[in-house]
């Protein structure tokens, strides 16, 4: 088991607001944090001390990078696995290129939970329109198609309702591999999130309540209320499952939907994750802080409730703009990413209050 002691230096694979908070919460432990990232700047800029730009096929810039420093980890999945390999070859990476390989894939995570004996919608991998008709004939019309990778926030996705559909949603997704899945009727979407250590010790952090407007977070509450509570721990056992199969370390995310049926499985992020924003006042421990803990190989910290629950909103677009208005209630705390131009549907910071 290796230990990173405070001192060293964690390179972070993407330069976006997660990394930003991941080298924050870095910072305070006393560790120095090195970006990696194919643009020339980013949220995480303005709080890291050092930066590589490089792209995510650069076999040798990669290699400088982890040779560069103590380990490496990641705040975003959508890198080429062989990247995480060539990493690897040259120093300590967590969580693994196995998780990334599953979490990166639809068709592979939803085959993962469902194999660990999670519940998910019903779903078809889709090569092609001839795919994804004899599909539609086996799962029901009313589906989603979705892109099997590079999808977040709602991209790459395509709804389907009535018959002649198939073609339209096709081309939508541009015709690329997909999985098809049957729509799923839920009264509330949530997400368990929990850190696990390098010796195998699992922390879950409570699940918050998740609300999605057109495709992207728009808050997250805890206490979650008595529906997702009572499905919670059947979600939870899922998640360690994964988490063990994985030999996961790190901070582990598994969104669900909350139905009459119980908890589905919806999809997994290998990192840090916007639903988990909250922790950072209404926690005992941030998900970013048991991340830096967990990746380093030191003891966890608690990730117990810090008051009676919190409420996190995202900021989109020019919500930021609102700064001044947030502000002016003493009980918001206010988090802005640093980020230049609010354009529409771009996360641009949240807001978290805490519920005494
Ligand atoms: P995703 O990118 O998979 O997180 O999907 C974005 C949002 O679309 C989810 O948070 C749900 O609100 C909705 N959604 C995704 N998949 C399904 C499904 N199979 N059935 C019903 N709603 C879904």
């Amino acid at each position: 088991m290796t230990t990173i002691a405070p001192g060293s230096t964690i390179g972070i694979l993407g330069g976006g607001q997660l990394g930003r908070m991941i080298a924050i919460a870095a910072a305070q432990l006393g560790y120095r944090t090195h970006i990696y990232a194919p643009e020339d700047g980013g949220p995480a800029a303005d709080v890291s001390p050092c930066w590589t730009q490089g792209a995510y096929e650069d076999a040798a810039a990669l290699a400088a990078f982890a040779d560069a420093v103590d380990v490496v980890t990641y705040e975003f999945e959508n890198i080429d696995p062989s990247a995480v390999d060539v990493l690897a070859d040259h120093g300590l990476v967590r969580p693994g290129a196995q998780a990334l390989r599953v979490a990166q894939d639809r068709l592979a995570e939803k085959r993962f939970a469902s194999g660990l004996g999670g519940l998910t919608a019903p779903f078809a991998p889709v090569e092609s329109l001839s795919d994804l008709e004899s599909a539609i004939a086996r799962i029901g019309g009313r589906a989603i198609l979705k892109t099997n990778r590079m999808g977040y926030d709602g991209k790459g996705q395509a709804r389907l309702g009535r018959p002649g559909d198939a073609a339209a949603a096709w081309d939508a997704i541009g015709c690329q591999s997909a999985i098809l899945e049957g729509f799923v009727t839920f009264e509330e979407e949530f997400s368990v999130i929990l850190v696990r250590g390098v010796d195998g010790q699992v922390r879950f952090w409570d699940s918050a309540a998740n609300v999605h407007v057109d495709g992207i977070l728009a808050t997250s509450t805890v206490p979650a209320g008595p529906l997702i509570e009572g499905q919670v721990e059947q979600a939870r056992a899922l998640a360690r499952k994964v988490a063990d199969a994985l030999d996961y370390v790190g901070v582990l995310t598994l969104e669900f939907f909350a139905s009459a049926a119980g908890p589905v499985f919806n999809e997994m992020a290998p990192r840090v994750h916007n639903s988990g924003h909250w922790t950072i006042e209404g926690a005992l421990t941030s998900q970013f802080e048991n991340h830096v803990r967990a990746i380093c190989g030191l003891p966890l910290g608690d990730t117990g409730l810090a008051a009676g629950g919190a409420q996190m909103r995202n900021l989109i677009g020019a919500d930021a703009h609102d700064w001044r208005a947030i502000l002016s209630d003493p009980a918001n705390h206010l988090h802005l990413y640093g980020k230049h131009e609010a354009r529409p549907g771009r996360k641009m910071g949240h807001v978290t209050r805490l519920i005494l």
